[in-house]
């Protein structure tokens, strides 16, 4: 090519009029098309100018099929689809718990048609939206009232400001935890206007610390069930029964914030047992809040329950129409509470379950299969592995106990100096994947815990596109 011709871009109208252009207009609209041009042709123009580039690299069709590549990432959703195999179950960045098929399609009935969201179709007057969820919950932990917000943090929040604004809220030491994220039980009382007592130490606090708090301006006792992290050896902590009745003696509310909470004792299912919503009200607090999204297997919510006179004052206050759910979650939150009903069947229709309770045997016959096809495709660098692996629950459930699984485990065979660079070069071809495969590293390797690995055939689909650079 002769550089003393001078290279010209074509032009947008010429490039609108293209047949190679014309499909793009009809799939992304003319103005997308316009738009993505326009830039194109901006940013070529310097290349075109400096005699940089060659005129091939500026026809019509090239162009054609740059733009419709960036349009189609443009188009390509925010939210996407993943693979959990961080061995992390109810893993709170990646949405928590899964919805069964029965939450799925009540979702989309609640999406698709009007419903009776505040509306009494017995009456034909206007109702409330914790009604619809209202019985099912009592029924499931014998609580006298229910209300129901927009998740357990919500929920904590609300109550303290319901029930101690402007007052003292006397809690233990060991209990002023943080859950991750921005919350922490002390800011949480701040903002719900409610002064921090604290009592004990971090690791002992007795019934006399407590009681030696108790004046005049006191609102109300807390308790919040440390879920995320454990205190052994030289402790003591007051039984909720006796908290409890220490805080009637005064005429205080007693609160418990039960992070998680279950509404079935998880040992039948052979794991670690966590407080039932049921057990935890009989022990007398007034009132005590649980997420929907985390042991429950539901959508994401933060549900109070207890004395009705005090879900009334809490459903009263002006915060409650801030925080409350929307009509998605409560569709989703009624099929899923509804498969409660019947326990023996629970483990096979509610996803979260049936990933907990997925016997080690049964994922370590997976990782088997699957071994020799994933080293295949690494090539020989990659020594790759079917081993045990332990997983957690998540969302600080049970932050100590360990689920026995089974993961591919992918080392990269070179130096020491260099094992860190493949390890994230390998992270990063698994992210690039159409669903992405997040895994885990530790230990100079990659984990792919295979716990969570249900759709088996949509992971090996796209195993061939898997490159990764050296
Ligand atoms: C998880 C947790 C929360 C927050 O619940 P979200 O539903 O995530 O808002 C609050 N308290 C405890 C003890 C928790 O474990």
């Amino acid at each position: 090519m002769s550089s003393s011709v001078a290279l010209r871009l074509p032009s947008i109208d010429g490039l609108l009029r293209h047949p190679a252009c014309a499909p793009l207009a009809e799939r992304y609209g003319r103005d997308s098309l316009l738009t993505g041009l326009r830039q194109l042709l901006d940013e070529l123009r310097p290349g075109v100018l400096s005699g940089q580039l060659a005129a091939v690299e500026i026809g019509p069709e090239v162009l054609a099929g740059r733009v419709g590549e960036r349009l189609a990432q443009q188009q390509r959703s925010q939210v996407r689809r993943v693979f959990n195999l961080t061995g992390t179950v109810l893993h709170t960045n990646l949405g928590r718990a899964l919805l069964p098929e029965e939450a799925i399609e009540a979702v989309q009935m609640a999406a698709r048609y009007p419903l009776n969201l505040e509306f009494d179709l017995a009456s034909g007057k206007r109702g409330d939206r914790d009604d619809l969820i209202e019985g099912l919950i009592r029924e499931l932990t014998g609580a006298e009232a229910v209300t129901v917000v927009n998740n357990n943090a919500a929920a904590v929040l609300l109550t303290l400001n319901s029930l101690g604004a402007r007052k003292e809220g006397i809690i233990s030491r060991g209990e002023l935890i943080e859950i991750g994220g921005a919350f922490r039980i002390p800011d949480i009382m701040a903002r719900a206007g409610v002064r921090l007592h604290e009592v004990g130490t971090t690791n002992r606090t007795h019934a006399r610390d407590y009681e030696a708090a108790i004046g005049p301006r006191s609102g109300l006792i807390m308790r919040v069930h440390a879920s995320n992290y454990s205190i052994e050896g030289f402790t003591a902590r007051v039984a909720t029964a006796e908290l409890a009745e220490l805080a009637h003696a005064h005429g205080l509310p007693l609160l418990e914030d039960l992070g998680s909470g279950s509404l079935l004792d998880l040992t039948r299912w052979g794991l670690p047992a966590e407080p039932t919503v049921r057990q935890a009200l009989l022990d007398g607090p007034d009132i005590v809040t649980f997420s929907g999204d985390k042991l429950l297997g539901g959508p994401q919510a933060g549900l109070i329950v207890g004395r009705k006179e005090l879900i009334a004052k809490i459903k009263k206050n002006p915060l409650k129409r801030a925080l409350r759910v929307d009509k998605l979650t409560l569709a989703a939150l009624e099929a899923v509470l509804g498969l409660y009903r019947d326990p023996d069947r629970l483990a096979e229709r509610l996803p979260s379950l049936r990933l907990l309770t997925r016997p080690q045997a049964d994922i370590h016959a997976q990782a088997l299969r699957l071994q020799p096809l994933l080293a295949d495709v690494l090539g020989e660098v990659w020594q790759v592995s079917a081993v045990e692996a332990l997983g957690m629950i998540g969302s600080g459930s049970q932050p100590v106990a360990r689920l026995p699984s089974a993961a591919l485990c992918c080392r990269p065979q070179v130096s020491k100096r260099w094992r860190g660079r493949y390890l994230l070069n390998l992270e990063a071809a698994l992210r690039g994947l159409p669903i992405p495969v997040l895994g885990r590293i530790g230990d100079d390797a990659l984990w792919l815990d295979l716990r969570q690995l249900d759709d088996e055939p949509a992971w090996l689909a796209q195993l061939p596109q898997l490159q990764v650079d050296p």
